[in-house]
């Protein structure tokens, strides 16, 4: 038996059949429906119950990096000039102006700068970003929210450490992806573990109160040998929390793609042997595996909510702050309220134009029905608290459950049979085995996924 035939077989009780049945693409459900779902607006108008809250997260998508990564999904661009990012930035404020008399004026009791690159934005910059959202946004910066910002190790200076600190950020998420430099060089990302380490420690000494790290598995080069040595560097600099995602070579959907050899990419069967040793390997060296790619020191909040039933997800992953709404700004941010969802213009030139014409961005979302938000509390309650209570459903809907999902109770019969789930008169409970798959769980409940099939393609669960 081969190293990742044993692997397979052995870690996580997982044998060849499950694996089989359930690894395919399955939506990771960051929202209910999920975004390939959103259609034009149409006069549709979801930020109208941005009134109606009292508390609010932010994300603001700052698009730049300096360097193309081979591996990338996200909406970007490569740039040297730093003139884009500051006039980007004046359309950013101007549409946060826009929210000024549809916003409640309630706490942000989370922050978040994702891209792209948010430190490629100088520090007069950010300081002038969160001058401007402090216009229009209560920010209260303190140890009760979580204002978070990803930054890449291979351009952060310390420095900038300090300004963010000042700002009010204390959660820091650093890209690292992997150390081997095989890899690194594969993707056109080299970034040494010691740059890593010293930002790490740099940033605990300005009392960031989290620190986390993203890792991806399935790159060209790597195999379970090299992975391991970047998980044992990993653990040495002890990071709160890890995000370990898969890679999804999807080149003819994300053009960076193609500049990656596809005959250096590992072999399914190789991936989900790294997924399952990584999980194993974090778990053991005492990372809670939250679920989906997350995990988190024992002892960090995220791994208390869990432990708890506290934890909750949102389009940044796993938190335990969750707002009445989201406001994002920036090309292609999504936001939402009790309402439904709306998204902004992905290409900056049609996001700068929009913002110039009418102060806003957002081309197309989603208004919910009361069916969509009783799916999506069934959805988000077993993605992240592994079970469901029947009861609640039954008093939201006046109906016994069996009557009212019976469709999906035959949807949900083969992981009963597979042991990936159980049931008793209160509740579906998510077993150990079947935390692996419970995006197929969840996806029993999505009625979209089942009546109206879409060309998205989703990423594997493993
Ligand atoms: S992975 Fe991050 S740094 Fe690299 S190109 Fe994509 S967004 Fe930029």
């Amino acid at each position: 038996m081969s190293m990742v035939q044993e692997i397979k077989t052995n870690v996580g009780g997982l044998s060849e059949a499950l694996l089989s049945r359930y690894s395919g693409p399955c939506p990771r459900y960051t929202s209910y429906p999920t975004a390939d779902r959103f259609s034009a607006l149409d006069g549709v108008r979801p930020w109208a119950a941005l009134q109606d809250i009292r508390s609010l997260s932010l994300y603001v998508h700052i698009p730049f990096c300096r360097s193309l990564c081979y591996f990338c999904a996200c909406n970007k661009v490569i740039t040297q000039q730093y003139g884009l990012a500051s006039s980007y930035l004046d359309h950013l404020l101007q549409e946060a102006q826009w929210y000024r008399d549809k916003v409640a004026r309630v706490p942000v009791t989370q922050l978040h700068l994702g891209g792209g690159t948010p430190t490629f934005l100088n520090d007069a910059d950010l300081r002038r970003l969160m001058e401007g959202l402090g216009e229009v946004f209560e920010l209260n910066p303190g140890d009760g929210v979580e204002y978070s910002i990803e930054a890449d190790p291979r351009t952060l200076e310390p420095e900038t450490l300090d300004t963010l600190r000042e700002l009010g950020f204390n959660r820091l998420s650093l890209g690292i992806q992997d150390f081997d430099a095989e890899v690194q060089r594969s993707i056109n990302r080299i970034c040494s573990a010691d740059q890593v380490g010293a930002l790490t420690a740099a940033a605990r000494e300005r009392g960031f109160a989290s620190i986390s790290y993203d890792l991806i598995y399935g790159l060209p080069q790597q195999n379970l040998d090299t992975l391991q040595r970047t998980l044992d560097r990993v653990l040495a600099l002890q990071p709160d929390r890890i995000a370990l995602y898969h890679y999804a070579h999807l080149p003819h959907r994300f053009k960076a793609q193609r500049l990656i050899d596809t005959d250096l990419i590992p072999p399914a069967a190789e991936k989900i042997a790294m997924q399952l040793a990584a999980v194993e390997h974090l778990v053991r060296a005492g990372y809670a595996f939250l679920g989906m790619d997350h995990f988190a020191r024992s002892g960090d909040e995220l791994a208390i909510a869990a432990d708890t039933g506290r934890l909750q997800r949102n389009f940044q992953g796993y938190t335990l702050m969750p707002a009445d709404a989201l406001v994002g700004l920036g090309a292609s941010a999504i936001s939402y309220s009790r309402s439904g969802f709306w998204q902004n213009l992905h290409r900056l030139k049609e996001y700068a134009r929009a913002i110039g014409e009418r102060g806003y961005a957002a081309c197309r979302g989603w208004l919910l029905s009361e069916e969509d938000r009783l799916r999506q509390r069934v959805i988000s309650e077993l993605m992240c608290r592994l079970r469901l209570d029947k009861g609640e459903v039954e008093r939201c809907m006046g109906t016994p459950f069996a009557e009212y999902f019976h469709e999906e109770l035959e949807r949900l019969q083969p992981m009963f049979d597979d042991g990936l789930i159980y049931q008793n008169d209160k509740a579906i409970v998510v077993t150990e085995q079947g935390r692996w798959f419970v995006r197929n769980v969840a996806s029993a409940f999505d009625s979209y996924l089942h009546n109206q099939p879409t060309q998205a393609q989703y990423s594997r669960v493993l």
